[in-house]
């Protein structure tokens, strides 16, 4: 089941103390209204009955689709450890956890990563294929002058795929997703994609697996 606790939050504007309720564990197949929650992001977000202040509490919790065999460990501090704690698992080291291998295990550090990895699976995407993408995306959006801090997965409001892109003055903006260009890297890719088991799967993920490969063709050559 899902488990949580309760924590008092001081309102920083007018010093009111109320509870908020901390989910330390969510699984969705035991309790299916906690799948909205998440994605829409209310889990995390504090609102002062007394004055209407709102305000994210970034707080680690363990998410479980269980029915979906998809576990993603959101953990705003360092993920070295709920990063160790997977590779245990997946070493069937932990069998209290589950037993099955056939498991999409993530860890994130950002409630925009975690709301990016739920929209990849909701999608039916690989999520690995898009951060992939991802260095393609930015060298084509470089080119036009904009600069760019962040890049995610993401859905407009009218449901069309996009990526939305967190700019360095603090903006949002979006650029297209393509799905020629996914195509071609899920399956160009796809070979180096069924060896590698990485629990975090991010930007440098990426670059890291691209460099990888760079220096094995040159060798090859
Ligand atoms: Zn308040």
């Amino acid at each position: 089941m899902s488990q949580h606790h309760t924590e008092t939050i001081p309102c920083p504007e007018c010093g009111e103390k109320t509870e908020f309720t901390v989910w330390d564990s969510v699984n969705t197949a035991l309790d299916p209204e906690m799948k909205a929650r998440v994605r829409t992001g209310e889990l995390f977000l504090w609102t002062c009955p007394a004055c209407g202040a709102k305000r994210w509490i970034e707080y680690a919790t363990l998410y479980h689709q269980m029915e979906d065999h998809v576990m993603i460990w959101y953990t705003p501090n360092d993920p070295s450890e709920a990063i160790r704690h997977f590779e245990t698992v997946k070493r069937g080291g932990d069998t209290a956890l589950t037993t099955d291998a056939d498991y999409r295990f993530r860890v994130v550090t950002s409630r925009f990563q975690l709301r990016e990895k739920l929209m990849a699976l909701d999608e039916g995407l690989d999520d690995r294929v898009l951060e992939l993408m991802k260095p393609f995306e930015l060298l084509a959006l470089q080119m036009e002058n904009v600069r760019i801090d962040e890049i995610f997965f993401d859905k407009a409001p009218d449901g069309e795929r996009v990526f939305a892109l967190r700019l360095a003055d603090g903006r949002w903006a979006r650029a297209p997703f393509e799905q020629g260009l996914y195509d071609h890297v899920a399956e160009s890719w796809a070979d180096e994609l069924a060896k590698d088991d990485s629990v975090r799967i991010d930007f440098s993920w990426a670059w890291t697996l691209m460099d990888e490969n760079r220096d094995g063709d040159e060798s090859d050559g």
